[in-house]
């Protein structure tokens, strides 16, 4: 009996860092990727993963990284999408299928349709809701989208079987699949990840200009640790992120000014009720209603 051939036959990668290794390496350990090439900018990174078996080969032009791939997968940052697309489209196999998993997707959209002239029905948009604060193929690893969410944003253009091949694809990582609008995952996106990088981002960097900085530091609690971890995330990445999903997060921005210059005002006016409230209704929130 013939065996059973994997899911992806051959996959190009193109950014083969946290994301793109860990997604590499699950496939890998599910046995449903027959051959991994990888394709970045810079070989010391492409050869780390070749010695870690993330990835079979790699090259470092992406016209002959993507010849003969079925799936080929986007995982660079955002602001690099539209020129790797560019310089991969020409090159494609006319059943190939192409995803990214970029953090924000009207972006990513708007980069496609600039590149192809169209949305092609082979393209699906994909971004899993899974991550650290560590950067390049070392940080990868096979089960960092066990139990997270993948969010997929297919279009009205998009194929079922692009579709589908790529929701199965994510499936066998772990991660539970979920559909979802360009635009409303943008939104929720801006909330729950673009503004929270921004805030332990803006912390760390207003207290790291103070004159005392050394002693504020050395006295940096657990809370201090927990909500500024994700300041050290690469910021390269999360300056595209803002850029790319700019109204969105202007406009968490200025929810979010406006409810601390509340805060501000019940502290100036010693409105104690006013400040318990707030911290009930987030603790509340915090502990029972929205968080799994
Ligand atoms: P990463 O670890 O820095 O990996 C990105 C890879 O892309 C690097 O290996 C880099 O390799 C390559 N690269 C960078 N610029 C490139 C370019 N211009 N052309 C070709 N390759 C390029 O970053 P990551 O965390 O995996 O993030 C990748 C994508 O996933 C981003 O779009 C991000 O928005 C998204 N994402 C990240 C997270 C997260 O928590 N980190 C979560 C969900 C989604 P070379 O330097 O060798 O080129």
């Amino acid at each position: 009996m013939a065996a059973k051939l994997p899911l992806i036959q051959r996959l190009c990668m193109i950014g083969v860092g946290l994301i793109g290794g860990s997604l590499a390496r699950a496939l890998r350990e599910a046995g449903e990727v027959g051959e991994v090439i990888g394709c970045g900018r810079g070989e010391v990174n492409l050869q780390t993963a070749v010695r870690l078996g993330v990835i079979d080969h790699y090259d470092l032009d992406p016209a002959r990284a993507v010849a003969g791939a079925d799936v080929v997968v986007i995982a660079v940052p955002l602001g690099a999408i539209e020129a790797v697309l560019r310089s991969i489209v020409p090159h494609l196999a006319a059943d190939a299928v192409v995803t990214d998993v970029g953090s924000a997707k009207s972006s990513v959209v708007a980069d496609v349709a600039r590149v192809y002239g169209q949305i092609p029905p082979n393209f699906v948009p994909g971004h899993p809701i899974a991550g650290t604060e560590n950067s390049g193929v070392e940080a990868s690893f096979a089960t960092l989208f066990q139990r997270r969410r993948v969010i997929l944003t297919p279009l009205a253009e998009t194929a079922a079987a692009a579709h589908g091949l790529i929701k199965q694809m994510w499936e066998l990582t772990g991660a539970e699949v979920v559909d979802m609008g360009v635009h409303h995952h943008d939104a929720v996106l801006a909330a729950t990840s673009h503004l929270p990088h921004l805030l332990a981002y803006t912390l760390v960097d207003t207290l790291a200009r103070l004159d005392d900085r050394a002693e504020i530091f050395r006295y940096a609690a657990g809370g201090f640790r927990d909500f500024t971890r994700i300041a050290s995330s690469d910021p390269t990445m999360w300056r595209d992120i803002c850029v790319a999903n700019r109204e969105q997060l202007l406009d968490m921005i200025a929810l979010f000014n406006a409810d601390l210059a509340q805060l501000a005002e019940a502290i100036r006016h010693d409105d104690r009720a006013a400040i318990l409230a707030t911290f009930q209704q987030a603790k509340r929130a915090r502990d029972n209603l929205y968080l799994e």
